[in-house]
């Protein structure tokens, strides 16, 4: 039996960044995480000296040095740091009729628009200026300051009364869809149906399931901040949490999965772990997926039943076919690291293998493949249902890997004789690997149909982050989770002291 102030579950980049700034704030912190890699979504997996991103490779502002990026905004707090690599273009969308470049500027990004619409580019001008209106406003707030209680009030009023000040024109954008205000600026079909992808590729839902904030945030960072790789992948910026959790006192148990949270008279008393070992602590902070905490994690009568009804109805968005290759680079000396190919335009963006992702990180840093070789990631929604190990889960695997094969061609045309290493993952991979409810990406939670739950439940002492609570999914936006959470279980003043020792 072990006794600690917090016991956080799961190490994925929420879990982390609570752990790592509750022990920052002197909190006695053991981290308990399943998989015996760190990470969860953003964990790095080593295969034949192929170094892997199971998941996110897409970055901005991790070695800017006033960065709006909460994850940097932890780093820094923790006194650590990452290497990064800068690139532009940041990637390519390329569509049945053809291809776009997607550049940082957003001027360059107009021009590249308006070789396929000239209108388009300017309506996609004013969607773009709009957004970039509230970014501007909401960036005078560090998201490091924030908090997810009553309290969150007195730390503006009291810091950023400025801010706040110039947030007021654009209050009627922060609970709106994106949708809405493409619906008031963009008439232009392609335009619109690139603005529904841009949206799809962060939150899984089009521009009218996306609130305007967040693509408001993706839009103003991508052009203010660096978009940046981690040398080493996306496992260097978990090692970074982690060490910055050790630093600061914090444990991280690896392989050490939570059969359940300890709850006695309506409040929390620890964990059990499958071991049978016990963890007490009167705080427990769950960073496992909403449908995961709430109906293997508690036992029914833990939570009011008509609370838990709706939690576990939350709507999930669909897993992930994933192809990680290992190739022969020769000959490849100008390829680009992201792409998103889409097959057919008669087909709704969302449908599965319709939109295919593209990953190639060792086009920034050679170290993550033996030399000569390149490390590759493709990835494509797909449903969890229907899939079971059995007779034909090999052969449906392959049949379903094709999508992402022919997506690769276009970009690499001889993509399948290059490839010296091969795994497939299907969704029961994702489920497995990852320890989420049928491999889903998260929540689907589409604006103006409700809003993600705050890290508050109605057991006491208990708390949840990651992407199925505020703001959202994404590695930014769990950080972000991660942050308020921390900051809501200290005193203001705590805060104050860290937001001081970084001048923001
Ligand atoms: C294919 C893919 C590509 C993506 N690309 C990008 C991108 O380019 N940029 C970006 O910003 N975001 C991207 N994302 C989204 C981003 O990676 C996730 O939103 C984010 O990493 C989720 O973090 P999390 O902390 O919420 O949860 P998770 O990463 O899911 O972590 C939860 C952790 O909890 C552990 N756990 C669960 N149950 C238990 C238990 N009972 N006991 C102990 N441990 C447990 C799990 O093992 C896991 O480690 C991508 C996601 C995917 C899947």
């Amino acid at each position: 039996m072990q006794d600690s102030d917090v016991i956080v579950i799961g190490s994925g980049i929420g879990g982390l960044c609570t752990a790592s700034l509750l022990a920052r704030y002197g909190k006695r912190v053991i981290v308990c995480e399943s998989h015996t890699i760190a990470g969860g979504a953003a964990h790095s997996f080593r295969r034949r000296g192929f170094e892997f991103d199971s998941g996110p490779s897409f970055y901005c502002g991790l070695g800017d040095v006033q960065s709006l990026n909460p994850i940097k905004q932890v780093l820094d707090i923790l006194s650590e740091s990452i290497q990064v690599i800068s690139y532009d273009p940041l990637g390519h969308y390329h569509f049945p009729e053809g291809s776009l470049t997607v550049y940082r500027d957003v001027e360059l990004y107009y021009q590249q628009i308006a070789k396929i619409t000239p209108q388009g580019a300017s309506e996609f001008q004013q969607f773009t200026e709009r957004l970039l209106g509230l970014y501007e406003a909401m960036k005078g707030i560090p998201t490091l300051a924030l908090r997810a209680d009553w309290q969150v009030v007195l730390v503006l009023l009291r810091r950023y009364p400025l801010s706040l000040v110039k947030m007021l024109p654009y209050l009627s954008l922060v609970q709106v869809a994106a949708g809405d205000v493409m619906d008031a600026t963009v008439q232009d079909p392609w335009v619109r149906r690139l603005i529904d992808l841009e949206c799809f590729l962060l939150s899984g839902l089009k521009a009218h399931g996306t609130i305007a904030p967040e693509i408001a945030f993706m839009l103003g960072e991508r052009s203010r901040a660096k978009i940046d790789y981690p040398v080493g992948g996306s496992g260097a910026i978990v090692q970074a949490l982690v060490r910055g959790l050790k630093r600061w006192g914090g444990q991280l148990r690896l392989g050490c999965h939570i059969e359940q949270i300890l709850v006695e008279s309506g409040k929390v008393v620890g964990v059990k772990s499958r071991q049978g070992e016990v963890f007490k602590a009167p705080l427990v902070i769950s960073n496992a997926s909403i449908w995961d905490t709430y109906n293997q994690l508690l036992h029914p009568d833990d939570l009011p039943a008509s609370y838990r009804k709706v939690a576990l109805e939350t709507p999930a968005v669909d897993s992930f076919m994933h192809l990680h290759l290992g190739i022969r680079a020769t000959g490849l000396e100008n390829l680009t690291g992201h792409h998103v190919v889409i097959h057919d335009s008669s087909q709704d963006i969302t449908v599965a293998g319709n939109t295919c992702m593209i990953s190639i990180p060792s086009v920034w840093d050679a170290t993550l493949a033996p030399e000569g070789h390149h490390v590759l990631h493709a990835y494509t929604l797909e449903p969890y249902a229907g899939w079971e190990r059995g007779d034909g889960y090999e052969g449906k695997k392959r049949q379903k890997a094709e999508s992402l094969y022919r997506a690769l061609e276009r970009i690499i045309p001889n993509i399948r004789e290059r490839v010296v290493l091969e795994l497939i993952g299907t969704p029961l991979t994702h489920a497995h690997y990852l320890r989420r409810y049928q491999g889903t990406y998260g929540p689907a939670i589409a604006a103006g149909k409700g809003m993600f739950p705050s890290t508050h439940t109605p057991i006491q002492g208990l708390y949840r982050v990651g992407d199925s609570t505020m703001p959202g999914i994404g590695v930014p936006a769990v950080a972000a989770s991660g942050i308020l959470c921390a900051n809501t279980l200290v005193e203001r003043s705590k805060t104050a002291e860290l937001l001081e020792s970084l001048g923001i």
